[in-house]
C-alpha cells in the first residue's frame, strides 16, 4: 500500500531561519523616498507630492517575503534652508532614523549630486552599510554619462552597492528587495506577516488630507500648513463589512490669505480636498467615510516649540 504524502500547507514555512531588519530611506527632499517606500510596501502609506518637504514623520512600512521581514523608515528630507523649531524637530527625526538601522538606502536622482545631498550624506554613521540608490533612472537619457558620475560618487562615500533604478518600475523594486535581503540579520520577525505599518489609522487620515491639500493648492501654500484630526469615530455596530468612520479635521495655516487659498472660490477647493481624501480613505480604511474639514489660522506656529509639540511633532 502506498502512503499518500500530505499536501503542502497553504502557507508553507519559509525555507531557512527568519530574518528581520530595519532599513532607513534617506535623501534630500523630492528624490523619490516616499514613492520608493510605497512601492516597497505595496500600498500607499507615505504621502507623495511634487512639492518638497511633504513628509514630516518617521514612517514605518513593513513587508514580509518568504523568510525575510523588511521594516522601512521614511524620513523627512534634511532641512537646511530655515532654522526654526519645526525644522529642528524634523532634523532630529532624520538623525533618529539613521542611528540604529541595519541598512541605509541613500536616495539621489541618478546623475546628480548637490549640496543638499551632501548634507544628508554627512549625517550617516560609519559602520552601517549604505546602498546608493540612483533613482529616477527613467529620466536619464544618456546612460553613458552615469559611469563618470558613479565614479565620483564612490569617492564621496564607501557605498556597499550601487542600485540604478526607478521607484516607479516594479521590476527594479523587486531587484532592490533581493539586494536588501542580504543585509537583514537572522532574528525573529517583529511584526505579523500581514502587517503593513505601525502607524495608526488617525495618522493615515491626517497624511491623506495633507497630501490632497498640497496637491490641490500647488506651490502656493507653504509647507508649514498642517492637518489636525479632531474626531475619528467608528460606528461600533458597523465594524466588519459595513464599517463606518466619521472624521473631522482642521487644516491649520499661517495667514488669512492661505485660508482663502485653501477654501477656494465659493468653497470649491476645500470641497475637492474633502472628496478626494474621502475616496482614498474609503479604500485605505476599508470603510464608508464621512469627512468634515475646517480651516484655522495660527500665525507663526512653526516658530513656536510648544506649539510644534502640541501638533504632534516631537
Ligand atoms: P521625497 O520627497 O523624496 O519623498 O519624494 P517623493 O516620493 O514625494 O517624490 C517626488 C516626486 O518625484 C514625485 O512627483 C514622484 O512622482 C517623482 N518620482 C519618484 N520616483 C520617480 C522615478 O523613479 N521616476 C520619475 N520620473 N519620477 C519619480
Ligand atoms: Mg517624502
Amino acid at each position: 500500500m502506498t502512503e499518500q504524502t500530505p499536501a503542502a500547507p497553504e502557507h508553507a514555512a519559509p525555507a531557512g531561519p527568519q530574518r528581520c531588519g530595519l532599513i532607513a530611506i534617506v535623501g534630500k527632499p523630492n528624490v523619490g523616498k516616499s514613492t520608493l517606500l510605497n512601492a516597497l510596501v505595496g500600498q500607499k502609506i507615505s504621502i507623495t507630492s511634487r512639492k518638497a518637504q511633504t513628509t514630516r514623520h518617521r514612517i514605518t512600512g513593513i513587508h514580509t517575503i518568504g523568510a525575510a521581514q523588511f521594516v522601512f523608515v521614511d524620513t523627512p528630507g534634511f532641512q537646511t534652508r530655515h532654522d526654526n523649531a519645526l525644522n529642528r524637530s524634523l532634523n532630529k527625526t532624520v538623525l533618529g532614523a539613521v542611528g540604529d538601522v541595519d541598512l541605509v538606502l541613500f536616495v539621489v536622482e541618478a546623475g546628480s549630486f548637490a549640496l543638499a545631498d551632501a548634507k544628508v550624506l554627512s549625517l550617516l554613521k560609519p559602520g552601517v552599510p549604505v546602498l546608493l540608490v540612483a533613482n529616477k533612472l527613467d529620466k536619464v537619457h544618456r546612460r553613458g554619462e552615469l559611469a563618470p558620475w558613479l565614479k565620483s560618487m564612490q569617492e564621496r562615500h564607501p557605498f556597499t552597492e550601487f542600485v540604478p533604478m526607478s521607484a516607479k518600475n516594479p521590476k527594479d523594486v523587486e531587484r532592490l528587495f533581493a539586494i536588501c535581503e542580504r543585509y537583514l540579520p537572522e532574528q525573529p520577525w517583529w511584526y505579523a506577516e500581514d502587517e503593513l505599518t505601525d502607524r495608526s489609522e488617525r495618522f493615515l487620515v491626517s497624511e491623506t488630507v495633507r497630501e490632497k491639500l498640497f496637491r490641490l493648492t500647488g506651490d502656493e501654500l507653504p509647507y508649514t500648513s498642517t492637518v489636525v484630526i479632531d474626531k475619528f469615530d467608528e460606528e461600533p455596530a458597523r465594524s466588519g463589512p459595513g464599517r463606518m468612520v466619521r472624521i473631522a479635521a482642521t487644516i491649520v495655516v499661517e495667514r488669512d490669505g492661505h485660508k482663502a487659498m485653501v477654501i477656494g472660490d465659493k468653497g470649491e477647493r476645500i470641497k475637492r480636498i474633502g472628496t478626494e481624501a474621502r475616496v482614498e480613505l474609503e479604500r485605505l480604511l476599508d470603510a464608508k467615510v464621512f469627512i468634515e474639514l475646517w480651516v484655522k489660522v495660527r500665525s507663526g506656529w512653526a516658530d513656536d516649540e510648544a506649539r510644534v509639540r502640541s501638533f504632534g511633532y516631537e
